[in-house]
C-alpha cells in the first residue's frame, strides 16, 4: 500500500521535474542533452537489464543492481544501490529471485514492475525429504521465469507499456521497440521448441533447479542437484540424484559459470558422465546477449541429450 510518506514525496519529485525542464528550455538546448534528462530504469539483474536497454534503447539510462560475475541470489544492497532505487523512474525485478530487492522495491507501488506479474508462473520446485525451511522471502512459485523465451517476449511487451506510461513521449519508440525484441525472442523460441522434439534422452540433470520453465516449454525433465546456489547438497540428496541419473541413463552432468562445479563434478564421476556448461543466465554472459548465450545452451542440450 502506497503510504502517505511516498504520496508526498513523488508530488515533490513531479514538481522537481517540472521546474527542470523549464530550467533547462530557458538555458539553451545544449544543457538538456545530459544524462539525467533520460528516465533512469534500474534492473535487478542480467536477462531484465538485457530486456530494458532492448525495450528502452536511447530513450532511457539503464543501470543493474547485479554486477557481472556476481550469483544474483544473494546479492546485498549497498546505500548508493538503495539510493538509485528510490531516484528510479521505473524499477524492474523478479519477485522471489533477491530478498534485498524485494524489500527494497515493495514500496514502490507503480514505479516498480515485477516482471513475474506478467506471465503465468509455475509452482516452486520442491524436494522430497528435503528438510522444509521457513523461508520469511519464499514466494509460491518459480521466479526463473527468463529461461522460457517465450514468457520473456511477453514481458517484453509489458515492459513496453510500462516505459510508454512513465515517459509518454517516447511511447510509441517503447512499443516498437518491445513487438520488435518480443519477436527476437519468439524467434528463438521456435528454434529451441524445434531443435529439443527428437532427442534419445528427455532428462538435464543441473546444479541448481533454474531450468524449471525451459523443462517445461520444451517437455523436458530436470533433476536440480539443489533448490538454490546456496545451499550445500546433502550426500542423501546425491546419492538420490545419481540414482535417478543411472536409472535415465544422463551422459551430461550440467555446471554453471556462477557457482562452483565441484559437486557436479563429484556427481558426474559417479555415474560415469561428462560435465557441461548450461548458463541459466543469471548473470551477463561472458560473450554475447541473452539470445546468443540461450543458442549456445540450445547447442549444449542436443549434444547432452542427443537431438537430431
Ligand atoms: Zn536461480
Amino acid at each position: 500500500m502506497m503510504s502517505g510518506h511516498f504520496r508526498v514525496r513523488a508530488v515533490g519529485l513531479l514538481a522537481g521535474a517540472g521546474l527542470l525542464a523549464t530550467a533547462a528550455c530557458g538555458s539553451g538546448a545544449a544543457e538538456t542533452a545530459t544524462a539525467g534528462d533520460k528516465p533512469r530504469v534500474v534492473t535487478a539483474f542480467y536477462p531484465l537489464q538485457w530486456l530494458a536497454e532492448r525495450v528502452g534503447g536511447a530513450d532511457i539510462d539503464v543501470s543493474v543492481l547485479t554486477a557481472p560475475g556476481v550469483e544474483p541470489h544473494d546479492l546485498e544492497l549497498g546505500a548508493q544501490q538503495i539510493a538509485d532505487l528510490e531516484d528510479a523512474t521505473l524499477s524492474v525485478y523478479i519477485k522471489g529471485v533477491q530478498p534485498a530487492v524485494d524489500d527494497a522495491l515493495a514500496p514502490r507501488g507503480e514505479r516498480a514492475f515485477d516482471a513475474a506479474t506478467a506471465v503465468k508462473t509455475l509452482p516452486a520446485p520442491a524436494h522430497a525429504g528435503e528438510e522444509e525451511e521457513a523461508h520469511e522471502h519464499e514466494v509460491s512459485y518459480d521466479p526463473h521465469l527468463w529461461l522460457d523465451p517465450s514468457r520473456l517476449a511477453t514481458v517484453a511487451g509489458k515492459l513496453g507499456e510500462r516505459m510508454a506510461q512513465a515517459d509518454p513521449a517516447h511511447a510509441q519508440a517503447y512499443q516498437d521497440r518491445a513487438a520488435r525484441t518480443a519477436a527476437d525472442l519468439t524467434a528463438l523460441d521456435q528454434e529451441m521448441a524445434k531443435g529439443l522434439t527428437n532427442c534419445t534422452s528427455k532428462t538435464m540433470v543441473t546444479s541448481h533447479e533454474a531450468f524449471g520453465y525451459l523443462a517445461d516449454r520444451y517437455k523436458l525433465k530436470q533433476i536440480g542437484i539443489t533448490l538454490d546456489p546456496e545451499t550445500e547438497p546433502s550426500p542423501a540428496r546425491i546419492a538420490e540424484v545419481a540414482k535417478l541419473a543411472n536409472a535415465e541413463k544422463v551422459t551430461t552432468i550440467f555446471t554453471e559459470a556462477l557457482v562452483s562445479p565441484k559437486v557436479a563434478e563429484v556427481l558426474a564421476q559417479e555415474v560415469h558422465a561428462k560435465t557441461a556448461v548450461l548458463d541459466p543466465l543469471e548473470g551477463k554472459p561472458a560473450n554475447g546477449d541473452y539470445l546468443s548465450q540461450m543458442r549456445q545452451n540450445l547447442k549444449t542440450l542436443q549434444t547432452a541429450l542427443g537431438c537430431a
